[in-house]
């Protein structure tokens, strides 16, 4: 991938390249999906109900609506508080650009709040600071699949009645205090991009408890577009319909929420194995002082979407990107999660910040390298990333630490 030779002459602790994350798709899965087909229904149909119904009683919450992606999600989650021009809505420079671009497509600006230096999730201190009058929405991560702080979150929030937007992209199944992520924020996102813990192909949903955010997340999903007879203001025959507000068609298909149906019932199943990768990569790591595994806090059960280390650059002989190049070298698909928001040109330009604004959020990035993570990874895979950490960190390690 990289160009980079393997160290110690060369030979590559795998022959074929393993991805950070990636699905698990059976013949079950596909037969799902394969009798869907056959049905009246290849858009939006009974079976978008149904996974809407199983998702949102596996998350403890009231509603749910299906999108066409976590970021369509996102955008009708940033439509349903309301915010447009003049707003701002506060999230985590250290996360996936979708989460502020949001607000961005609604005419409203992205402030940005540091991160803890030990969950690497938002810091609900830097929230306090970050509020202003303009404050629509606050939306944190669940960052690699560990909830946020969401009681203290709540308790800021609510004080300036302001609402919620958790992005649990990372975390269906996760928990929080014994609760499952889903019903703890005013709206909750996921996403079913095949990295995720389940998958749809493209994929996302909005869990919320309140109902008038439930009707605005459905008529944003299809052009802003009802035919509620309680709503519409005349009503001129059976073909009649008004669009009252300006949506999209953010619609996800039958046969593909017939595949999420499909694997919500290996969602256990997955989160498990996930957990168990974990322990054993922990259990590997726990004598490299060169390296800081993730750090899961007391009270939650992460879902694990990924592992994501530290590296003590001042133990190491070598910068992230010569580590990074090492791994992509021995076929290991390291990642980094992500380049700070605030690095992106676009958000530099147009919302108006630059490196060294939040000082928690680069130093977590210049150390941070994801090693792959994904449920049907063998035994094999397993060893072969723990064989390329030990080649790669004692390669550069410092004289000193032996
Ligand atoms: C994947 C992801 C999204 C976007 O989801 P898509 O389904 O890819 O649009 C948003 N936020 C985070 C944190 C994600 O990881």
């Amino acid at each position: 991938m990289s160009g980079t030779l393997a160290i110690n002459g060369g030979v590559p602790v795998r022959k074929e390249y393993l991805s950070y994350g990636h699905q698990w798709i059976n013949n079950d899965d596909i037969k799902a999906v394969a009798e869907v087909l056959k049905t009246d229904w290849v858009t939006q149909g009974p079976k978008v109900d149904e996974f809407e119904k199983i998702v949102s009683d596996y998350c403890h919450a009231k509603y749910a609506v299906a999108f066409s992606s976590g970021t369509a999600a996102l955008h009708a989650a940033a439509f349903a508080t309301g915010i447009t021009e003049g707003h701002e809505i506060i999230t985590t420079p250290i996360t996936f650009v979708a989460d502020g671009n949001c607000a961005l497509y609604q005419g409203g600006t992205v402030k940005l709040a540091d991160i803890q230096s030990n969950t690497y999730n938002i810091d609900p201190q830097c929230i306090k600071k970050t509020i202003t009058s303009k404050t629509k929405a606050i939306l944190p991560v669940d960052f690699a699949g560990q909830p946020c702080d969401i009681d203290e979150i709540n308790e800021i929030a609510h004080e300036h009645g302001i609402p919620i937007i958790e992005d649990a992209a990372h975390a269906l199944g996760a928990e929080y205090k014994g609760k499952k992520v889903g019903g703890l924020a005013d709206m909750t996102i996921l996403s079913f991009h095949p990295v995720k813990a389940i998958t749809t192909g493209e994929g996302g949903m909005v869990l919320t408890n309140n109902v008038e955010y439930y009707e605005k997340l459905q008529t944003f999903r299809t052009h802003g577009i009802t035919k509620d007879p309680k709503k519409i203001k005349k009503n001129e025959g059976a073909w009649y319909y008004e669009m009252q507000d300006l949506g999209y068609n953010y619609r996800l298909t039958d046969f593909q929420c017939a595949l999420g149906i499909s694997q919500c019932k290996k969602l256990d199943q997955f989160i498990k194995r996930r957990r168990e990768i974990v322990q054993q990569y922990n259990t590997a790591f726990k004598d490299l002082s060169e390296i800081v595994a993730p750090y899961e806090k007391k009270d939650v059960r992460s879902a694990y979407h990924i592992y994501v280390i530290q590296l003590q650059l001042e133990k190491l002989r070598a910068d992230r990107k010569t580590i990074f190049d090492a791994f992509r070298a021995e076929n290991i698909g390291v990642q980094v999660h992500y380049i700070p928001v605030h690095y992106h040109p676009y958000y530099q330009q147009h919302v108006g910040y630059k490196q060294g604004d939040f000082p928690n959020a680069e130093r977590y990035y210049e150390r941070a390298l994801t090693l792959p993570l994904f449920p049907r990874m063998t035994t094999q895979d397993i060893e072969d990333v723990i064989q390329a950490v030990y080649k790669i960190i004692t390669f550069y390690r410092n004289k000193e630490e032996g």
